[in-house]
Parts: C-alpha cells; structure tokens; sequence
C-alpha cells in the first residue's frame, strides 16, 4: 500500500483558521490587532519568497504584519538599532530577522539582540536554552510543525526509534529535543556520521534536514517507517524537491511529508501561532 501523505498544507490551513479566529478575540481585548514585525536584509530571492509567504499569511490571519526591507550593504550597528525599536514598540508583538544574512553581519548577535519575549523563532539562545529543559517560550517554527503533523497523524512517538538528519540549530538539534520530549529514543545524524544507512533503516520516525535533493534513497528506510522530509531544494529546471526520494519512498514508508505542501506551511502556520501567543501572553490571559 502506497504511503499516506502528510498534508502540511491541509492542516496549516485549519490552524490558520482558528487563528484568524482568536486574532480577532485577542485585538479585541488588546485594542489592536497581534503585530508581526519581519526584517529582510539584502535581496536574496528565496528569502524574499519566505518573507512574502509570512506576511501573506499574517494578513489571512488577521495579524498585522510589518515588513521592513534593508539594503544588503546595512551595517551590524544598525540592524541592531532596528531590533531594538521593534522590541520598544507597544503593538509588535513578535520581531523575525530573515536568515540567513549578508556575511559582514553577526547574526547571532541580532538574534541575541532581540527579547527574549518577542522572540517567534524561537532562536534566541534563552529560548534554545530553555527549550532544552522542557520550558521554552517559543519553539523553533519548524520542528514545532513537524510536532504537529505528527500529532495530527496520531504517531507513535513514545517509545520509538527516531532519527534525524541533520543537526543544524533551526531545524536538526531542535527538532530531535522536542521527539526525546516526546517519549522518542532519538539519533542526530550530521555530516561524519559513519554509515548513515544503518541509522535511517533503524528509524520508525525518519526526519530528514540535510539541503540536498534525493538525498535519502528508499534503500535507506524501515517498511512502515514515517517520513519527514524537512528539506527545500530547487531543482536547475526549477522544480521544488525534498531531501527524500519521495516517488520511491512510498512503497515502503507508511507516511510520509510532500515537498511541497509538506513542513513548508506547517513553519508558516507555526509562526502565526507564535506570535498569537505572544500577543496572548500581554492580554492577561493565560497563553
Ligand atoms: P544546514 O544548516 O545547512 O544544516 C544541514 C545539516 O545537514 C548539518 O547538520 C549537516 O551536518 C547535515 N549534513 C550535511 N551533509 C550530510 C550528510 N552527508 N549526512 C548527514 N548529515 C549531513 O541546513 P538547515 O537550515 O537545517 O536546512 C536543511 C534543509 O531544510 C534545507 O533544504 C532547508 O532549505 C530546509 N528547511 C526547510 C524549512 C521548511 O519550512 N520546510 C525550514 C528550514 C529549513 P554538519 O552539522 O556535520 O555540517
């Protein structure tokens, strides 16, 4: 039997739609309405469609969203002068800087610049920190969607092997902290790990974060194993594909993410979610 498709676009659209929901709730009680500041520094096109995508989004939503465009050559000094008035302002509720950015810019120093309480990415490291110990105040959009898909999908996380590839700080390490919360016995593969194909073939939850289109074979994953593939990666021709061979991974996964439709609007949808709870944390109610 062909794999069952994860459909992250079906579902972030239901979030959406509460959210836009208690949106209106929150401005109520707020007298105006969430606020999402994004800040995109220089031109690079696919942070451009990201950034274009969020602010879409906010405005189904009934969040405001605020875009503020900054030339590639901004210096470090005043990109942090821009945080800091977004983390002054009343009606901002969560502030995203747009990674990655020009090479001349420390960006972990802007995301360390940015409070902690405005922080939607959940990047700053009090929030890293604290996700560690169960306790964060935002988690990282990304795998706090793939959290999500699966609960949807009424996984089995207690208990199961799972495997991620790749460790990097927004997607790999978070995303394997948050399944080991979950009850999951969890493996983070990165870039020296020796024979990976023994570690993905032992996965009963396959998540896969590398970059690299077709990067997972499906030689490489346990029969019935669910699949996330994370990654975003386009093609010469311009095709949009995953880091997994997702055509011959069917017949053998029982679930698995597409690209796209998959994680993609389930990040977005996580965001919103995000910034609604720091919108929700000022109204006194609790979030
Ligand atoms: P990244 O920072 O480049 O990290 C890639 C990770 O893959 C690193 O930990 C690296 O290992 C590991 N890796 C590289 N080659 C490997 C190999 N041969 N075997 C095992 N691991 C290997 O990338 P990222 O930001 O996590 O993003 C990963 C992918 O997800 C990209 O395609 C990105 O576009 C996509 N993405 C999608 C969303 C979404 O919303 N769907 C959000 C964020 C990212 P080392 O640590 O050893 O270098």
């Amino acid at each position: 039997m062909p794999a069952q498709r994860l459909d992250g676009a079906a579902l972030a659209q239901t979030i959406r739609a509460q959210i836009a929901t208690e949106a209106l709730d929150v401005a109520k009680r707020l007298g105006r309405p969430p606020g999402l500041a994004v800040v995109l520094v220089g031109e690079n096109p696919a942070s451009q469609v990201y950034v274009r995508n969020k602010v879409k989004a906010c405005g189904q939503s009934n969040i405001h969203s605020e875009l503020i465009p900054l030339p590639a050559n901004t210096q470090e000094a005043e990109l942090l002068a821009v945080v800091a008035e977004l983390n002054a302002r009343a009606d901002i509720d969560g502030i995203l800087v747009q990674l990655p950015l020009p090479e001349h810019i420390d960006s972990h120093r802007v995301i360390e610049a940015i409070a902690p309480e405005k922080d939607v990415d959940g990047f700053h490291l009090s929030n890293a920190g604290a996700l560690m110990v169960g306790r964060p105040l935002f988690q990282p959009c990304t795998p706090f969607g793939v959290m999500r898909l699966l609960e949807h999908a009424g996984t089995t996380l207690r208990g199961a092997e799972a495997v991620v590839v790749g460790a990097s700080n927004i997607v790999g390490k978070p995303m394997a902290l948050m399944l080991q919360a979950a009850g999951a016995t969890v493996t983070i593969c990165n870039s020296k790990t020796r024979d990976l194909s023994a570690h993905t073939r032992r996965a009963d939850v396959l998540v896969v974060a590398v970059g690299r289109p077709h990067f997972i074979q499906a030689d490489q994953i346990k029969p019935g194993a669910v699949v996330i593939d994370v990654g975003i990666n386009r093609l010469p021709s311009g095709e949009l594909v995953g880091d997994v061979d997702t055509t011959a991974a069917m017949s053998v996964a029982s679930a698995i993410t597409p690209v796209p439709g998959g994680v993609g609007p389930m990040t977005i949808a996580m965001l919103l979610e995000n910034t609604m709870t720091a919108a929700r944390r000022k109204t006194g109610v609790p979030a």
